[in-house]
């Protein structure tokens, strides 16, 4: 466990407790920030934390800053390197979850995306599972449209956005579900309040396609690249309906927090036989060797910090 936590704040690293902002800070108010959330695996045996596909979620992140305008002023190494020194920091010994997150600093009443300073700051905390991975989870079909991508879009890891994602889980965890999925207003499933969804059947994966309203998740990437290398079998991108993933064989969740979920139960239906599936147990199986640094094959994938 790490003894003490700092951020990187304003440009600098400093304790945790002092990385405050002020409430009249333009983006609290109006939810105008950019974020990411990123995974380091500590492996134990090698004594490394491992960074997770670091350049990916600041590739991410900065097409994000785009569409909103904010512009943190940093590259994609000099975050990758500002994040590893930061872990060093910490002196994380154990699963970290990094949350960096740009938004508008200066203190003025407009919701608007010009005119504005940009901050940049990032500070981490140890995660385990976010969800249930050997169990699996009950998930409910929300009452709540995915958000459609001329409103707000889906692909941005837009803070406001994440009213959205709030409502649909809050409703299905109300209701005795552990996690939502949420759909188009045509019906088509977009995906999680935080994750991407993937549904198998007759041996096929299936997964919705990134004009549906979801996130580019770099998971659903990585599942996919997995798939296809190590189970030999190519996932299709495709919209699916709300019944079919009723009729499913299998069912998961994929994103950084989530990692590989199963979903055993959709609605008041189970799904399969009610047991995680033997393809999504051999993913999860295969992405944790990867992510852990136990699988030369994808260490381009990892980050080592020590
Ligand atoms: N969809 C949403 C809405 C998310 O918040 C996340 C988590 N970032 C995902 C999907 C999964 O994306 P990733 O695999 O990049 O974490």
């Amino acid at each position: 466990m790490a003894d003490r936590r700092f951020a990187y704040f304003r440009g600098k690293f400093v304790p945790i407790e002092e990385a405050n902002i002020n409430i009249q800070t333009n983006s609290f108010h109006y939810g105008t920030a950019v974020f990411e959330g990123i995974r380091a695996y500590w492996n134990e045996e090698h004594k490394q934390l491992y960074g997770l596909f670091f350049k990916e979620h600041y590739e991410r992140m900065l097409n994000n800053c785009k569409i909103l305008n904010l512009q943190p002023g940093l590259s994609v190494e000099e975050l990758v390197n500002i994040t590893v020194e930061l872990l060093k920091l910490c002196k994380h010994q154990e699963d970290t979850y990094i949350r960096p997150i740009a938004y508008f600093s200066d203190l003025k009443i407009s919701p608007k995306l010009v005119g504005y300073k940009t901050e940049l700051a990032i500070y981490t905390l140890p995660l385990g599972d976010y969800l249930d991975l050997s169990k699996g989870i009950k998930v409910k079909t929300s009452s709540w449209n995915r958000i459609n991508d001329n409103m707000i879009s889906a692909r941005c890891k837009v803070a406001g956005a994440y009213v959205n994602s709030a409502l649909a889980k809050t409703e299905a965890i109300l209701s005795g579900f552990d996690e939502a999925i949420m759909l188009n207003p045509d019906g088509t499933v977009a995906e999680g309040s935080g994750e991407n969804l993937f549904i198998v059947r007759n041996g096929k994966i299936i997964t919705p396609p990134l004009s549906g309203n979801i996130l580019e998740g770099i998971t659903r990437n990585a599942v996919i690249e997995l798939a296809k290398n190590e189970l030999g079998i190519e996932v299709e991108e495709r919209d699916i309906l709300r019944s079919e993933v009723y009729v499913a064989d299998e069912v998961f969740l994929t994103g950084t927090a989530a990692q590989i979920t199963p979903v055993l139960q959709v609605d008041h239906v189970i799904i399969g036989d009610g047991t995680v599936g033997k393809i999504t147990k051999r993913l999860q199986e295969v992405y944790f060797k990867a992510v852990k640094g136990e699988n030369e094959k994808y260490a381009h994938w990892l980050t080592p910090v020590y």
